[in-house]
């Protein structure tokens, strides 16, 4: 099968899959990277996931990534994510949603219904109404507590100092399997700049394994996106979110999902 030009020409980086083939070789290349990024480190190919992220694309594009093998996506908004379950989830009954981005706890209901991980935990409330939804579901949920290492004001996510008090508070919310940590590094074309908040989210984590009993389970580090995911993997991601380099890039500015203004009240 034959691939059809690239539809977006502002970014010549990240070619759009329009073909089942497209999806298999793009994410093919993404795992050599992967493989090779583990390598070098001397880490096993089989300790990074790759989660494939489909948000702004159409069900459409999502089928053929399906057929390409992905059976868990992320998504960052939670009505997004939710309006692609509803048209999937009979048809793609093993497809599953993680949920990646900010959720206000008034949507903590649907997160609880159909995703089956969470990515984005950086609210007690949020915990709180996700567990409550949780517990009427009869269901847990895979959670990623979200640090702020980048500093800016525009990211989620909790103030690196205020992690150890979050992570003590989480045992009371049972149906949360607190599985680790997720970051989004400073958008920033020099490595050299976002490496440091790999460093910060990895150092972080050994510091609240240490420090706190029951945190030991807390190993996972969801860190590096198509532009920075190798660098993420050398400071030891075990979960990388990976959408423009598979899909193709995107239309939709960055502003969108990481608002200049955090929209919530507290
Ligand atoms: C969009 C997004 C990604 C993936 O970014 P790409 O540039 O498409 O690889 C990763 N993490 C989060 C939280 C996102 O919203």
């Amino acid at each position: 099968m034959s691939e059809s030009a690239p539809v977006l020409l502002h970014n010549e980086h990240y070619p759009t899959s329009t073909s089942v083939d497209a999806f298999r070789h793009r994410i093919a290349l993404v795992q050599q990277r992967i493989d090779q990024a583990c390598l070098r480190n001397g880490r096993a190919s089989g300790d990074v996931r790759l989660l494939v992220v489909s948000k702004t694309f159409g069900t459409d594009r999502i089928r053929l990534a399906y057929q390409a093998g992905c059976r868990l996506l992320g998504e960052n908004k939670v009505q997004e994510a939710e309006r692609k379950y509803e048209e999937l989830h009979e048809e793609l009954p093993d497809l599953q949603w993680s949920v990646i981005g900010h959720l206000q706890s008034n949507k903590a209901k649907s997160v609880a219904r159909f995703a089956a991980e969470f990515q984005a935990l950086d609210k007690l409330k949020t915990a709180e109404t996700l567990d409550r939804r949780l517990q009427i579901e009869g269901r847990s949920l895979d959670v990623f507590v979200q640090v702020n290492t980048s500093g800016e004001a525009s990211k989620f996510g909790l103030p690196p100092e205020e992690v150890h008090d979050f992570v003590r508070a989480l045992p009371q919310f049972s149906a949360l399997r607190v599985k680790g940590f997720m970051t989004l590094a400073l958008m920033d074309a020099d490595p050299e700049r976002v490496r440091p908040c790999f460093v910060l989210l990895r150092q972080l984590r050994d510091q609240i394994r240490n420090d706190i009993g029951h945190a030991q389970d807390m190993c996972e580090l969801s860190m590096g996106m198509s532009g920075d995911y190798e660098i993420a993997i050398e400071e030891g991601a075990t979960v990388v979110r990976v959408g423009q380099a598979i899909f193709g890039a995107r239309s939709t500015p960055n502003n969108y999902y990481w608002p200049e203004a955090q929209l919530e009240t507290p």
